[in-house]
């Protein structure tokens, strides 16, 4: 069986997101993609982020239709940073050695890679599908490469003028590009457009995700939601701290 280990904050999960799983799926042949949301996750600086349970509901609801997408638990619950080599490493120990696990990530993401956890031997625990965009070079890639697995300098010079297409062979990985998908949307957008109205979402995200974010008040800034004397958020946030309270009582 393929299968691709899809993580990120999905805060919320959109279009671009589905569009590069499903482009991933068909051109890999992948039996199935987790999309793990991060609990806590260790590159997004200092936002705070929605409940993991809200980003968790929305990504359930946006993947409802695809059998191939399943929402994963694998990062939840961990109350600290969750690395990815942690994370490739639990799931591979659940995998049959005639599994093939990737590792899919957008270009954006991956230009930071030497700033993960353990990235050289991150990137020797799988194959990499980079979901590419227009204005990347190979060269770019190559350049973000933690050292010990960077082209040399020369090499980088050759790949300046190539196009972010095709395949990277490095003794210890293989990175594919997946440069079918060029959908110029991130959640940062959506939130900001959620803001302002809501009625934009159905734009960037699946409806069904639209009518949650509506439902649940999702997005609207803090003052905003007192006006409207909304506490719905604020009860999922009791109800957790009193589960949380209640597990560790049961130790
Ligand atoms: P934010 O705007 O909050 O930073 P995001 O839209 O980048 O969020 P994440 O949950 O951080 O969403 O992304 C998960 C993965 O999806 C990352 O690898 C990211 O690079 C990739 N990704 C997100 N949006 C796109 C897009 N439009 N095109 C290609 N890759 C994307």
């Amino acid at each position: 069986m393929k299968l691709a280990l899809f993580g990120g904050t999905f805060d919320p999960v959109h279009l671009g997101h589905l569009a590069i799983a499903r482009a991933a799926a068909a051109k890999f042949d992948l039996n199935l993609i987790y999309f793990v949301p991060a609990d806590v996750p260790p590159h997004k600086g200092n936002r705070s982020l929605t409940e993991f349970q809200h980003r968790f509901a929305m990504l359930a609801l946006a993947t409802a239709d695809e059998e191939r997408f399943v929402p994963s638990l694998l990062e939840a619950n961990s109350g600290q940073p969750n690395y990815s080599i942690q994370t490739v490493r639990r799931l591979k120990r659940t995998l049959k050695k005639s599994d093939k696990l990737y590792f899919l990530i957008g270009i954006d993401a991956f230009m930071e890679i030497s700033t993960w956890k353990q990235p050289v031997q991150l990137l020797a625990e799988c194959d990499f599908i980079v979901a590419s965009r227009p204005g990347y070079s190979l060269a770019d890639l190559g350049k973000a490469l933690p050292e010990g697995v960077r082209p040399t300098e020369a090499a980088l010079q050759v790949l300046r003028k190539q196009q972010a297409t095709g395949t990277i062979a490095l003794p210890s990985t293989t990175i594919h590009l997946l440069t079918e998908v060029n959908e110029n949307v991130s959640s940062t957008q959506i939130r900001a457009a959620a803001r302002k109205s809501v009625q934009q979402l159905s734009r960037y995200v699946p409806a069904t995700v639209a009518s949650y974010i509506k439902k649940e008040h999702l997005y609207i800034s803090t003052s905003a939601q007192r006006e409207k004397g909304d506490t719905r958020n604020g009860k999922v946030l009791s109800f957790r701290k009193a589960h949380d309270q209640e597990s560790k009582e049961q130790g």
